[in-house]
């Protein structure tokens, strides 16, 4: 029987980097990586497959890194673990033997089976798989009504994306008030369903599907609870994940409630010889502490350098615990991006904060070309003055200043503190230095801690 070092089961982000960072590290350990499927996509990238890059294989990802630094690859699913004698068995027949094992597997898209209807042709996930989203992207290009259920940012992502197809309706159902509820604020998920409105979807929020209904056993139509009847060709659900633990029964790994392997701060299991990262691995709230379950490939890339460097031991100590689920998008052409608190996981977790918003733009003077608006909302513990939480929407670098956000709360950066924050500007890239808009909104927070 063959034995490799290291054997890693999947290769979407989390087992790509832990596999890449572990071989950097140690290049004298023999590492597999085995995948279920010959081409991978960008997760992220896929619903710009539907219209932005128009076609599948412009999305296309897989772990060159990995080979590159070393690592061997196979396609050939894992059907089984066995945890005692570090084997496991894959589809082919053959077994093969582990040091370390290392479950990148990913998560599934939650099928509604409460829905009725849910299992007709031309009802559609969006699964990370190549094969899948190929079928998918031929059946919607012959699709002219197209209801997308969820308007959580996958969902509300593809709905965007398709509705700029020439001669498509596309809808999009959301039992919030509005969509993004989980990403953001309800100020800027506000802001991004009018973004999607415009973008021509049609909106229907706080209304909940009844039933997708068929005629001779394919998608017709999906009712909504407000008695409202909307026509289908194509359904996409698109109402979440979760994590992708098949392969742990029998095996003797511990599962939270929410069905995610659990781990320590260094992505180890309970099972000596066997770590979990990514998607089918548990988070834990940074703020609170609080298990929840964070599906990012940003968090699943962090795990995975975590583990990277650490799978034969601790060698850097990890900086940070917990997870800070940090999110961003465009829509219709506008940038949003959210980290850590805002009023509603604020409330759900009795959080005391004091929030304030700067607006500007992004270039300096704003008569140029392609200045953009530019917001940014602090979220703030009065107590301290250390930042909880922020938003950021408008330009492009919306999506940067998000991540300057997320490293002042890993790294406990108050507002006081950001007053002297130095920071470069130029007219063709940033905001006037007399109207940095993170500052702005730091002295925002301030003005309304000092009453
Ligand atoms: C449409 C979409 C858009 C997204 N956009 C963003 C975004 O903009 N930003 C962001 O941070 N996150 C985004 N995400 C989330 C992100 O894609 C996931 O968090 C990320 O893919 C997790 O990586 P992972 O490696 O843990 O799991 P996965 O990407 O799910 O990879 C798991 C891999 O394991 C393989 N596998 C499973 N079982 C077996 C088996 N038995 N044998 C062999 N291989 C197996 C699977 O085939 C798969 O390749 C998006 C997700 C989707 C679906």
């Amino acid at each position: 029987m063959k034995k490799y070092d290291v054997i890693i089961i999947g290769a979407g982000p989390a087992g790509i980097i832990t596999g890449t960072t572990a071989k950097m590290n140690h290049p004298e350990k023999s590492m597999l990586m085995i995948r279920e499927e010959e081409n991978g996509l960008v997760p992220c990238g896929i619903p710009y497959i539907f219209h932005s890059l128009g076609d599948v294989d412009k999305n296309k990802m897989g772990p060159r890194p990995f080979i590159d630094a070393g690592g061997e690859v196979i396609t050939d699913p894992v059907v089984s673990i066995q945890a005692e004698d570090n084997t496991l068995s894959l589809k082919s027949g053959k077994t093969i033997e582990y040091g370390k094992l290392v479950m990148a597997t990913g998560s599934v898209p939650t099928v509604p089976e409460f829905i009725p209807g849910h299992e007709l042709e031309n009802v559609f996930y969006i699964r990370k798989s190549y094969q899948y989203i190929r079928q998918l992207f031929d059946v919607l290009k012959q699709s002219k009504n197209i209801v997308v259920i969820g308007g959580g940012f996958i969902g509300a992502e593809v709905a965007e994306q398709l509705a700029q197809e020439k001669g498509k309706n596309v809808s999009l159902v959301e039992m919030e008030k509005y969509c993004f509820m989980r990403a953001f604020s309800p100020e800027l998920s506000e802001i991004a369903t009018t973004e999607l409105a415009r973008n021509h979807v049609n909106i229907y929020t706080s209304t909940k599907v009844e039933s997708v209904e068929g005629e001779n056993g394919k998608v017709k139509s999906v009712r909504l609870s407000s008695g409202e009847s909307l026509e289908a060709d194509a359904v996409i659900m698109a109402i979440g994940y979760k994590p992708n633990t098949e392969l742990t029964r029998d095996t003797g790994l511990n599962l939270n409630r929410m069905g995610a392997i659990v781990v320590d701060n260094y992505e180890r299991t309970n099972i000596k010889d066997i770590c979990a990262v990514g998607d089918c691995s548990q988070t834990i709230g940074f703020l609170t502490g609080n298990l929840d379950n964070i599906m990012l490939a940003s968090t699943a890339t962090a795990e995975a350098r975590v583990l990277g460097y650490n799978l034969f031991g601790i060698r850097i100590k990890k900086c940070f615990i917990g997870t800070l689920a940090v999110f961003s998008t465009k829509i219709n052409g506008m940038a949003m991006a959210a980290s850590g608190l805002n009023e509603t996981n604020a409330a759900e977790a009795n959080v005391d904060f004091v929030s304030a918003k700067f607006t500007d733009v992004d270039r300096h003077p704003g008569t140029f070309k392609d200045t953009s608006p530019l917001s940014v909302k602090l979220y703030v513990s009065p107590s301290d003055g250390h930042i909880l939480g922020g938003e950021t929407w408008g330009g492009c670098s919306a999506g940067e200043i998000i991540n300057i956000i997320s490293l002042a709360i890993q790294k406990g950066v108050t507002v006081y503190e950001l007053i002297s924050y130095q920071i470069g500007t130029h007219p063709l890239l940033t905001a006037a230095p007399t109207k940095a808009v993170l500052i702005k909104a730091a002295e925002m927070v301030i003005s309304k801690l000092k009453r």
